[in-house]
């Protein structure tokens, strides 16, 4: 499984992803501690993004993109990886998307974890007190100074992904006002709808396109129906696995309507594996 979050500082990226590794096994990327740790250490990429970090600035997008390429490479992300904190701008995602082609990878997925902004400071000075409870060093850049500066780079630099990746049909959007458990438990089924959380093996058997402009709306209703079918051993078409998928979309086309965007072509696969006559049918009804 290969995943992007996308959110403000404080929307809880850093937390799903945890949590996310500890269920699928899958490794969690995240720039941002890469990029303290290089500080820590001192190394050159360290010393040029020391001072950017510290007022809430981005670091440029080559150094990134290389530090990405490199770890996207290692042994441990195989199986799969989340991005936290990456791409962060247009450029960036572009790369990414590069990258991704080289290597023969693919992008499952990108989870807008989306929040009210009042909430973020509050979370994060909530977020700088757990930390110094825990006797660690509180971020150079947690404060509100530097929150605010963070901010206001969201917007204007990596908010316009959102756009980018809906058009791609790639974006899946949660909200992250819920409490955390819920946060992980919509990802989750979000994630199995999609049928992200399938072995790769029966992924490749069954592929789902999502190509086209528009919403994930229709395009995640086939690997909806069918995944929920597989993840509760129901075969397709059970009432048990039609309410599950039901509720997948209902989630996705929540989102969808609240971006405005148009409609999505069916899936392959779903035209694939059901009868033509029924198809035949259920076009007629529509
Ligand atoms: P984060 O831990 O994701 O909040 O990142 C902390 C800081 O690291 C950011 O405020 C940026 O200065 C820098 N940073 C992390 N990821 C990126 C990125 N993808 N592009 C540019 N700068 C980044």
């Amino acid at each position: 499984m290969r995943l992007i979050l996308l959110g403000p500082p404080g929307s809880g990226k850093g937390t799903q992803a945890q949590r996310l590794v500890q269920k699928h096994g899958i490794v969690q990327l995240s720039t941002g501690e890469m990029l303290r740790a290089a500080v820590a250490a001192g190394t050159p990429v360290g010393l040029q993004a020391k001072d950017i970090m510290a007022a809430g600035g981005l670091v440029p997008d080559e150094i990134v993109v290389g530090i990405i390429s490199d770890r996207i490479d290692e042994p441990d992300a195989k199986k799969g990886f989340i991005l936290d904190g990456f791409p962060r701008t247009v450029p960036q995602a572009e790369a990414l998307d590069e990258l991704l082609k080289k290597k023969h990878l693919k992008l499952d997925a990108v989870v807008e974890l989306r929040v009210n902004e009042s909430a973020l400071l509050d979370r994060v000075e909530k977020r700088a007190g757990e930390t110094r409870a825990r006797g660690e060093e509180v971020r150079a850049d947690d404060t509100p100074e530097v929150l605010t500066k963070r901010l206001a780079s969201y917007r204007s630099q990596t908010e316009p992904l959102i756009h980018y990746y809906s058009e791609r049909r790639k974006l899946l959007t949660v909200d992250g006002m819920m409490t955390i458990e819920h946060v992980t438990r919509e990802i989750n089924r979000i994630l199995e709808a999609l049928g992200a959380t399938e072995p790769r093996a029966a992924r490749r058997a069954a592929p789902a396109k999502r190509s086209g402009s528009g919403t994930a709306r229709k395009g995640t209703k086939a690997p909806g129906r069918k995944a929920a079918a597989k993840a509760k051993g129901t075969s397709k078409g059970t009432k048990e696995a039609t309410t599950s998928a039901r509720k997948a979309r209902k989630t996705v086309s929540k989102a969808a309507k609240a971006r405005g965007v148009g409609k999505a072509k069916k899936t392959v696969r779903q035209a694939a594996k059901r009868p033509a006559k029924k198809l035949t049918k259920k076009r007629a009804k529509r």
